[in-house]
């Protein structure tokens, strides 16, 4: 939302209400001048200052749970600029109708808040900390998680500032503040328990005065019968402009003891399950613990979250909480080899599927220092063993070539009974049929599994691979949240130069797949796997339906000739068919690559996560 936003001619970023004021000021003050601003309290929020009488009112625009903006109480919208073209045409509670924009002045860009700064550091040394990722895999954690990194590293900033002194006695507090500097609105936050409470104390004409700050049953913090905030660092942004009815506004931090050796995680969970899941389930669902007794420390309101093994918690893990976010071979002490020790390999019952080739059987293999859950694909013993075993050698080349975490990875070959291809276990199975059976799984939650796809693609259209059977059926689910490509059977590698493999004939394709070139000159380039990437975007956002349903091959290529398409699926947004329809653009060159791809992807999820 906030890069939409950002582009608006009336979106002045975090000023604060008198900053408003003061443009809409020079504006003239007609009635039913308006400007857009950040919300200074909450997150993703936005305000929207009016001019009404020559006086100014301020409206919060909040960003609701469920993704959609509306001014306290009133109809909820897309989005922000939907909320302002509603109120263009209905006052529906407000002074006035939304007349005309107060323009920024110009050359004025949008106000960067001081939390902005500092986000992009905390948010690659918190990856960094907490994952142990470097390099590629560092970054590509940051561009698929960004929109959660984000509210986390938000609700946990405070605990790397030098004001926040963690969890500390009111008597001991005092002494911090008394010491050095005695200047008037010296400032520390403390921690008041375990729990989520704290205390906001300052310091005035001597004496120290503690504040306590409650935190609601939404997770909105505030001192009582103050602002509500959703982070204690907008708290102490906006209480550092102006008292609001403190004694005084907050002026000089009191630094922490240890403020330059405390690492950004102090509290470090234990369980793989995640500090993110535990903050994000926090954030989202505080239920009240004890009544409200009164403000001395010791009766303070105490709260405590309801975190427990639901869906919210599992919907809070990342890919990189999982063991097959980087290859087991990134660990230095596991030793790098494509063959598997048959010893060490040892298969469950059941199977994960199968094909032509013989059966996908779950398994676990032991190597140096971990267990690793793995698929096993086992050939099966028949006369066509000869052509087939070298189809699974050739698949094998290709995905040991690749490493990628949103690829799936060959841990090995195994020559034993049967030759077995060993690949990391994706436990959900294919998209498609995910899909098909979870009809609640939302388009937020579709469009971060579909833009993992697009940075796997990514990858290998960098690399020089062209993939030849991309479609919902060959992405894998580790979890709700983690897709990973899989089934290389058709894929080959092609030259720099050349950047295309021409097929010798007509094999056994899916042809529903494939773009016009393949099917009528059998030439396959990165292109021609963006527009597969197309019929995967339909087959996930209409929930693992078949893409031309009922058609024949043929009626399908005489419909794509003429200029058809098929239809945008149910409920899918708008921008999501566009983009379809760019993948299947008719002329390869013409057609956009995995970059850009990648990035509109990338910008919508990010829009609408925010
Ligand atoms: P072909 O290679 O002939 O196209 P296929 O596409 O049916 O055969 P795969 O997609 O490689 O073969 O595997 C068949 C099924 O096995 C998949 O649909 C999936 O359900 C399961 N499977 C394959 N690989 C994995 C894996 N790494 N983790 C979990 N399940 C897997």
């Amino acid at each position: 939302m906030a890069d939409i936003v950002n582009t608006l001619p009336f979106f002045y970023g975090n000023i604060t209400r008198e900053e408003a004021e003061d443009y809409l000021k020079q504006g003239g003050m007609a009635t039913g001048l308006y400007l857009l601003r950040q919300s200074r309290n909450y997150l993703g929020g936005f305000a929207l200052s009016v001019a009404h009488s020559h006086r100014c009112y301020h409206y919060i625009i909040e960003r609701e749970a469920n993704e959609m903006y509306a001014i306290a109480g009133g109809k909820s919208h897309k989005t922000p600029v939907d909320v302002i073209d509603y109120h263009s045409q209905e006052t529906d509670g407000l002074v006035s109708l939304l007349k005309k924009p107060c323009n920024r002045p110009k050359n004025m860009l949008p106000k960067v808040g001081p939390f902005e700064d500092l986000k992009e550091k905390l948010i690659r040394e918190y990856v960094q900390q907490k994952w142990n990722l470097q390099g590629a895999a560092l970054e590509q954690a940051i561009i698929s998680q960004r929109p959660k990194l984000e509210k986390l590293i938000a609700t946990t900033a405070h605990e790397k500032m030098p004001w926040f002194h963690g969890t500390l006695k009111r008597e001991d507090s005092e002494p911090r503040l008394q010491n050095g500097n005695r200047v008037n609105g010296k400032f520390l936050i403390r921690q008041r328990d375990e729990r989520d409470s704290f205390a906001l104390c300052l310091l005035h004409e001597g004496q120290v005065m503690h504040y306590r700050i409650d935190k609601d049953r939404a997770g909105k913090l505030s001192i009582p019968d103050g602002k509500k905030f959703d982070t204690l660092w907008q708290l102490v942004e906006h209480y550092s402009y102006k008292p609001d009815g403190l004694l005084r506004a907050l002026t000089e931090p009191c630094p922490r003891p240890d403020a330059d050796r405390r690492p950004l995680l102090p509290r470090e969970h234990p369980s793989q399950a995640s500090v993110i899941s535990n903050v994000i389930s926090k954030i989202q669902r505080i239920k009240p613990w004890g009544p409200r007794t009164g403000a001395s420390d010791s009766n303070l309101n105490a709260y405590e979250s309801s975190i427990d093994n639901d869906q919210a918690f599992q919907d809070g893990r990342m890919p990189m909480d999982m063991g097959v976010y980087e290859s087991p071979y990134a660990d230095p002490d596991e030793l790098k080899s494509t063959s598997v020790d048959r010893s060490q390999l040892f298969l469950e019952d059941g199977e994960l599927g199968s094909g032509n080739f013989g059966t996908v059987m779950k398994g676990v293999y032991k190597m140096r220092k971990i267990q690793k859950p793995v698929a096993v694909k086992i050939l099966k013993n028949d006369d066509n063993n000869q052509s087939m075993r070298d189809e699974m050698l050739r698949e094998a080349n290709v995905m040991q070539q690749l490493d990628n975490p949103y690829i799936v990875r060959m841990i090995g070959i195994c020559e034993a009974e049967n030759l077995m291809l060993v690949m990391e276990l994706a436990d959900l199975g294919p998209l498609h049929k995910f899909l098909q059976h979870n009809k609640q799984t939302t388009m937020k939650n579709i469009t971060e599994l579909v833009h993992q796809v697009s940075m796997g693609m990514k990858y290998l259209e960098e690399n020089n691979f062209v993939h030849r059977d991309l479609a919902a059926r060959n992405v894998l689910l580790v979890m709700q949240h983690y897709a990973k490509i899989s089934d290389f059977g058709l894929s080959k590698a092609v030259g720099e130069d050349q950047n295309y493999y021409k097929a010798k004939g007509h094999g056994k394709w899916p042809v529903k797949w494939y773009a016009p070139e393949c099917i009528n000159y059998f030439k396959f380039s990165s292109r021609s796997d963006v527009w597969s990437f197309g019929v995967l975007m339909w087959e996930a956002f209409s929930y693992g339906q078949k893409p031309y349903k009922g058609m024949k091959g043929n009626d399908v290529m005489q419909m794509l000739e003429s200029g058809n398409r098929m239809d945008s699926p149910a409920n899918c947004p708008q921008e999501m068919y566009e983009l379809m329809k760019v993948c299947w653009t008719y002329k390869a060159d013409e057609r956009p690559g995995f970059v850009t791809v990648e990035r509109r992807l990338r910008e919508y999820y990010y829009d609408i996560s925010h």
